[in-house]
């Protein structure tokens, strides 16, 4: 079917059809793409930044996988840590699939042509990292599969040269506004809106898969890109398809001070480690095992306490200096050159000689839309808590699998982004025939999206989205910090509850339709306030202290009440609905059994 236009009000308006359209071009969407487009699927893949722009481009420290190149290793291991990490919430079946499939996941990138780093032996370097762990938790394992310090960059230019080579399509600086869902709630497209040209898009395909990343930009202080704003929770929760998990927001231990750019956990891996004002390894009194290489919630936390109670460093004691000189300029060169940048010029400090000073900051959403193993999306029944939502797919850190359950391991995502972006487009090749003609879009497709479209651009109330979005990010800077407690978490959902109110009142300055970053910003605003609306509700529900989510009023992990999902829906008024759905406590294979649950100890 060739592309038509016609117009709608004063839009102009052009139809493609797809067999499959991903919305994303990270690592995530990148690898679903490419496997579409190799079985031959017709395939087109939106995305609103350049596709080696997207935030994988960021990632530093590793993908895992235990291939034991430089000491034994077993999935089962990864597995059992993954769970561990998790904090019992991770589902075990996904677990399971993950580690097992990702020694094959790695190889095949490096076939691909990821140029990773190499052991004397010419095997793929692998470096310790928080939470990974020998024989069931007993000592740090080299687990994470490097390029020195910029592993994402390399998987992302060799994944988008992979999608080139399967012809398959882009619209690049294209942003998706909302999904096209017909009346039996079946996914059936996507509308877009052409940065460039101002044209309105609708692409009717068999499978959308959403893979637009996380909402670090929900917050004040994070590691992600201005590009992480949730437009996937979004579109999801404005058509009436749930997202999981929110309250989990994990804080990485190392941001710069105070920029918040990303130290990686591979400087701990490489033998960096964390002193207090004292000059104490306060690691040790924390973790005796793991220490300063324990799970990120664990390290953030034990941060947070230290500067709480008068130990921390810098002329306000609200830092924590992290020391990589003893290390040597050689190796820093070598497997942390990034880094030794990133230092210079947020911190002014070279890491060669003097240590840097750094904080917890948000860097990774756990929550995200349900899925099952396959990357099919779920919304549970009464009877069915697994019913997968027809024509609608998720992957990488937009989706929830859920393999980072309560907490993620660090050099998981990237593997999640890989195994579960092959395990779509596996799925997509079963489900999807190439032969049949796409159906065309139901009646009045993306109507009501070019409505409200059109009513943000001409809006004219009393605030800017700079000035909302800034409102949002001290609320959830605040309310949903490392430490939460019930006051702060009301407070918290009532300022957001009237942020809803104000957002009526935006107001917009540029009413054109090309290039018009002040109508993308606040249609990601949009997004944002979802997301955050969602994580904020979730949190406050959550009486019980797991992974990411440290509540005061309730310390412990409480499993016999808590050890659920939470499955969040959002109307068109910012009101949270809030269910529960079960962790899968069972493997897929009887290669290995289920993890019972127990306490968390590093
Ligand atoms: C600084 C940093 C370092 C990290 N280091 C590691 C690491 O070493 N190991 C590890 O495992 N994990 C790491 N992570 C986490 C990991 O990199 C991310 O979770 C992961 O890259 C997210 O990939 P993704 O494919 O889900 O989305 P992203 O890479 O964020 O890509 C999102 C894509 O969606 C598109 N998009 C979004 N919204 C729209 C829209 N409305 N319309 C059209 N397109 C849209 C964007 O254009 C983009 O192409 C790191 C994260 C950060 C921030």
């Amino acid at each position: 079917m060739t592309d038509t236009e016609t117009t709608l009000g004063k839009y102009r308006i052009v139809d493609h059809a797809y067999d499959v359209v991903v919305v994303g071009a990270g690592g995530s969407g990148l690898r679903a793409t490419l496997g579409m487009g190799a079985v031959g699927l017709k395939t087109a893949c939106i995305t609103k930044v350049f596709p080696t722009r997207s935030h994988t481009v960021a990632a530093q420290g590793g993908i895992g996988a235990s291939l034991g190149n430089m000491a034994e290793d077993n999935w089962r291991w990864h597995m059992y840590d993954t769970v561990k990490g998790s904090d019992w919430l991770g589902d075990q079946d996904a677990i399971e699939f993950m580690c097992r499939e990702a020694e094959s996941a790695v190889k095949e990138l490096e076939h691909f042509g990821v140029p990773f780093s190499r052991t004397e032996d010419g095997k793929i370097y692998q470096r310790p990292f928080g939470g990974h762990m020998s024989n069931y938790g007993k000592e740090p394992v080299p687990r994470a599969c490097a390029a020195a310090d910029r592993t994402g960059h390399a998987i992302l230019h060799t994944l988008y040269q992979q999608c080139l080579k399967h012809r398959c399509e882009f619209f690049i600086e294209y942003y998706a506004l909302d999904l096209i869902m017909d009346e039996k709630g079946q996914c059936r497209g996507v509308v877009a809106w052409c940065l460039d040209d101002g044209t309105i898009h609708r692409f009717s395909a068999k499978m959308v898969v959403l893979a637009t990343g996380g909402y670090g930009r929900a917050f004040q202080s994070c590691t992600s890109a201005h590009s992480c704003t949730g437009d996937g929770g979004g579109l999801a929760m404005r058509a009436g398809v749930p997202t999981q998990d929110m309250e989990f927001v994990q804080f990485h231990p190392t941001g710069i001070y105070p920029a918040g750019c990303l130290l990686t956990e591979g400087c701990r891996g490489e033998g960096g480690y964390l002193t207090n004002s004292e000059g104490e390894r306060f690691m040790e009194r924390y973790a005796p095992t793991a220490k300063d290489l324990a799970s990120r919630d664990v390290v953030s936390r034990a941060m947070t306490i230290e500067i709480n109670e008068g130990r921390g460093c810098g002329p306000k004691k609200d830092q924590i200096m992290m020391h990589l000189e003893h290390l040597g300029p050689e190796l820093l060169h070598e497997r942390l050159p990034g880094i030794s940048e990133t230092a210079r010029i947020f911190a002014g400090v070279d890491v060669t000689k003097e240590a840097a000073p750094v904080l917890p900051t948000v860097h990774y959403n756990m929550g995200g839309v349900p899925t099952n193993i396959h990357g099919e999306v779920v919304r549970p029944t009464e009877d069915d808590p697994d019913k997968i939502v027809p024509g609608l797919m998720a992957v990488g850190e937009a989706a929830c699998v859920s393999v980072h359950g309560a907490n993620r391991l660090g050099t998981n995502s990237l593997l999640d982004l890989i195994v579960f972006g092959r395990a779509a487009a596996r799925r997509a090749a079963e489900i999807v025939d190439p032969n049949t003609p796409v159906p065309p879009l139901p009646e009045n497709a993306g109507v009501k999206t070019i409505e409200s479209f059109d009513r943000l651009r001409h809006a004219s109330g009393k605030f800017t989205v700079a000035e909302l979005r800034e409102r949002l990010q001290r609320i959830m800077q605040a309310h949903a910090a490392v430490f939460r407690n019930t006051k702060s978490l009301q407070e918290g959902c009532e300022k957001i509850r009237e942020l809803w109110k104000d957002v009526q009142h935006v107001s917009l300055r540029d009413r054109s339709l090309i290039w018009n970053s002040d109508l993308m910003e606040a249609l990601e605003f949009e997004n944002l306030l979802a997301n955050a609306t969602a994580t904020i509700e979730s949190a406050n529900a959550r009486q019980e202290s797991r992974g990411a989510h440290a509540h005061d009023d309730y310390p412990e992990r409480d499993d016999q009440h808590w050890m659920k999902h939470t499955v969040s829906y959002l109307d068109a008024e910012g009101n949270i609905s809030l269910q529960y759905r079960p962790v899968h406590l069972y493997t897929l294979t009887n290669e290995v059994e289920v993890f019972p649950p127990k306490k968390r100890i590093y």
